[in-house]
Order: structure tokens, then C-alpha cells, then sequence
């Protein structure tokens, strides 16, 4: 498995570039490009929420608390009052890092039910029914953010596969096919919970229809084609180099 920090930078880089292409398409405006770039961290960081060892998985949480109370109080930013931002901020933070933390350590396996794609798949839908509930963003924003999960949340799953190195930078045995598996098999009852739970969630998803017409728009791609490269020679270049 990879170590915390070689997710983070892998979740970022992936989510920035994929963010970029969404900003390009006019799918998103800035804002929603930030979003999207802490959705994908978050993805990258989540599957890691059953690691086994009580410091490592304190980080994991410290992280994942930070990033959603930023993410709510900024999203929240001018419907309540300051005072009530901050207050509510930092209950979102605490109820992750403590009672959430204490939950998971107490009951999950590293490397189970949580290191699949069934799981990948199920939190993508939390953040779509969580960004159109609670964040109350449009549907296609917030189809995209459970996009930006899930993918964020596959390529950690890749990353442990690729790499063999552990949480905190021991080397440990190649555990091949741990981490990037359909659905766990080992663990009956948790996987069935997992899918079980992804199905409630489909329930309450927003509309994709917008995202779908978009994404099969030919204008969308003509619009990242002709972005792709600079036209002609850049002013910033041509400054340096007269012809
Ligand atoms: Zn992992």
C-alpha cells in the first residue's frame, strides 16, 4: 500500500487535472472546481478509514474532519451567522475525529470490505445525496462530486496495489489483489451492508439527466480539443523570443 502522504499528493494531482477538464466544458465555475478538487482528496484519503493502527488512522481522521468542516462552513458561507459557522465548523470536525474515529477503530479490518470498488461506489453516492441535501449544490455539481469520490477513491485503491510500502513508510510484503477488488468476498456481511447502503443512497441521488446530456454533448469535447493547446505563440513566450 502506499503511505498517507503519497495519496495525498496522488488524489490532488488527479483531482486538479480532472477538475480542470470539467471547468473547461463549462460543466463547473471556479468555485465548483474547488469543490471538486477536495472531493477528490477526500476520495483519496477515505479508503484508509479502517487502518488498524491507532496513530495512523488519528491522522486519516484528523484530515477528513478538516477538510469537511472547511467544505461546510464554506459552502454554508452566507446562509447562517458567522458565530454559527464557526460553532457548527468545528462540531462537524469533532464528530468526525472522536465518535466517528472510535466507531471505525472499534469494528473495521484494514485492507476489508473498505479497499473495493463496491465501497468506492457506495461513498460516490453519499456525496452525491450529501452535496444535493446538505450542501444543497445543483444536480450536476453534485453528480460530479460523487464522481470525483469514487475516483479519488479508486485511484488510492491502485495506489496500494502499485505500491508496497505501508502507511507510515515500512516496507512490507506485496499483498497484491487486497486492495483493488469488485467487492470483498471474505467479508460476507460487511460487503452486503456496503451494497445495501449504496442502493439506499441511489434512492435519494438528485437527476443525472444534465450530467448525461452534457457529457454526450460533441460540443463538450470540441471545447477541450480547441483549449487543449495554445493558439500560436504565447504573448509570455513571444516576449522572449521576437521572430
Ligand atoms: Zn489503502
Amino acid at each position: 500500500m502506499a503511505n498517507f502522504n503519497t495519496h495525498v499528493c496522488g488524489a490532488t494531482a488527479g483531482s486538479c487535472l480532472l477538475a480542470t477538464l470539467c471547468q473547461r466544458a463549462d460543466f463547473i465555475d471556479t468555485n465548483g472546481a474547488f469543490v471538486l478538487a477536495f472531493a477528490g482528496i477526500i476520495g483519496g484519503i477515505l479508503p484508509d478509514i479502517d487502518l488498524k493502527y491507532s496513530h495512523p488512522s488519528k491522522i486519516v481522521f484528523t484530515t477528513l474532519g478538516l477538510l469537511l468542516a472547511m467544505l461546510w462552513v464554506f459552502a454554508t458561507g452566507s446562509r447562517l451567522s458567522i458565530i454559527e459557522l464557526w460553532v457548527f465548523g468545528l462540531l462537524v470536525f469533532l464528530f468526525v475525529r472522536y465518535p466517528l474515529w472510535a466507531i471505525f477503530h472499534q469494528f473495521t479490518v484494514h485492507r476489508g470490505s473498505f479497499h473495493s470498488i463496491a465501497a468506492a461506489l457506495m461513498f460516490g453516492l453519499f456525496a452525491v445525496v450529501v452535496a444535493s441535501h446538505i450542501f444543497d449544490v445543483n444536480d450536476r455539481l453534485a453528480w460530479l462530486t460523487g464522481i470525483f469520490v469514487a475516483s479519488g477513491y479508486i485511484l488510492h485503491l491502485t495506489m496500494d496495489e502499485i505500491y508496497s510500502v505501508d502507511f507510515l513508510g515500512h516496507r512490507i510484503k506485496k499483498s497484491f489483489g487486497s486492495a483493488l477488488k469488485p467487492v470483498d468476498f471474505d467479508r460476507l456481511i460487511p460487503s452486503a451492508l456496503i451494497i445495501l447502503f449504496a442502493l439506499i443512497a441511489a434512492l435519494y441521488t438528485p437527476p443525472s439527466d444534465g450530467l448525461i446530456s452534457q457529457l454526450l454533448e460533441a460540443e463538450t469535447y470540441a471545447k477541450l480539443v480547441d483549449g487543449f493547446l495554445p493558439n500560436g505563440i504565447p504573448d509570455y513566450l513571444a516576449k522572449f523570443f521576437p521572430l
